[in-house]
């Protein structure tokens, strides 16, 4: 038996690999961070023997809840991630497994590898209204790479979409290739009503140096971009330098952060309602949005979802709290659970690429929706 995680996204430690009843392992931390939660790796071992696998030390993890009801991804040919149960006894994770073939990948959800945004990012350049612009470099010498749908005229919106300043949350990812390719689509009415009415600006990989390492929550640095947007620095978060700086020349009229929630099996969003400048015009705004979305998708729902700020007392240096402050606009996080969506159980894939595909699709309507009141 071995394991192996040295590619993209890769993450896991072996501590103990002797008998295959007892293969026994751990997350890595996030490189110079406390955070850790992310895993993906391959087995490679006889087939059709039963193997029992342990994740242990969960208790330190970023997000112990996330553990509890949550169902191990796995892969044989990394097209199809499917779903194993698991049993969190508060510290350990185990799952048993009959592998069907001699190599199977595991993971915390189905990556998202830096090959395929670089694909995305280059199938959507291939329309003449979307246009690829890299705004500069990580730490890594990876590209931030910004997609522009449309061109500006009098009148027109500017709207913002990133995604993955949590690396790990490679659902936002998914997300955003369901969201462009409805942008591409020139048969799609929906799409080209949004653009008669407003510029998109798409960034699909917020932190791609994250991605990469296999990290869950932190940059190459350990600096988790997602607290950064206040006083963001070239040395220490050029990835959100660079995103920002874009949005104060663009200007800002409405704002998506992609998200996936490790503990909340339901899809969310959290607004910006402790920010100093929130309003009835803004809450009026969010409402809309919200019964917008919720009309285009039962996958969205408002009953689960992390507490309210109490007024004015936000957290700034949050992404969406920083832009619905600095642009006064519509700016909500949007968050998709790792476990499933208990409103509409999957037991076979739970919550899974091709469902965040689908819910990034149906975000253009609910946006089209309030494109004249932003
Ligand atoms: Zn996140």
């Amino acid at each position: 038996m071995k394991i192996f995680s040295n590619f993209d996204s890769g993450s896991i430690e072996v501590v103990s690999i002797e008998n295959k009843d007892h293969i026994e392992l751990k997350i890595p931390n996030d490189n110079q961070s406390e955070f850790y939660q992310w895993f993906h790796f391959r087995l490679e071992t006889e087939a059709e023997q039963s193997h029992t696998i342990s994740l242990l030390d969960l208790k330190g993890s970023a997000y112990p809840e996330g553990w509890k009801g949550y169902d191990v991804v796995a892969s044989y040919d990394r097209e199809e991630w499917f779903r194993i149960p698991a049993e969190f006894d508060g510290d350990t994770l185990t799952f048993t497994v009959i592998p069907e073939r001699s190599s199977i990948y595991f993971a915390y959800f189905a990556p998202y590898t830096y090959d395929r945004h670089l694909d995305l990012l280059h199938m959507a350049q291939s329309a003449h209204h979307c246009q690829l612009e890299t705004l500069g470099q990580t730490l890594d010498g990876n590209d931030m790479s910004l997609l522009t749908f449309g061109e500006y005229e009098e009148g027109k919106k500017h709207i913002w979409l990133i995604a993955r300043q949590h690396p790990g949350e490679t659902m936002a990812e998914w997300f955003m290739e369901g969201l462009i390719q409805r942008l591409l689509d020139e048969d799609d009415v929906t799409a080209r009503a949004l653009l008669e009415n407003a510029v998109l600006y798409v960034v699909p990989n917020m932190n791609p140096d994250g991605g990469i390492r296999g990290h869950l929550r932190c940059n190459a640095i350990g600096v988790n971009l997602n607290r950064e947007w206040q006083t963001p620095s070239m040395e220490r978060s050029p990835e959100v330098f660079l995103v920002r700086e874009r949005m104060l020349e663009t200007g800002v009229d409405m704002f998506l952060d992609i998200h996936g929630d490790e503990a909340i099996p339901y899809n969310f969003a959290a607004g910006s309602e402790g920010i100093p400048s929130y309003d009835e015009r803004l809450a009026n705004l969010e409402n809309a949005f919200k019964q917008a979305l919720h009309t285009v998708t039962p996958e969205f729902q408002d009953e689960y979802g992390y507490d309210k700020d109490e007024p004015g007392k936000a957290n700034l240096t949050v992404g969406s709290n920083w832009v619905g402050e600095q642009f006064k606009c519509l700016s909500y996080t949007i968050e998709m659970p790792f476990k499933d969506n208990n409103d509409y159980p999957d037991p076979l894939y739970g919550w899974s690429p091709e469902r965040s595909v689908k819910f990034g699709h149906d975000m253009l309507a609910a946006t089209l929706a309030v494109v004249d009141k932003v």
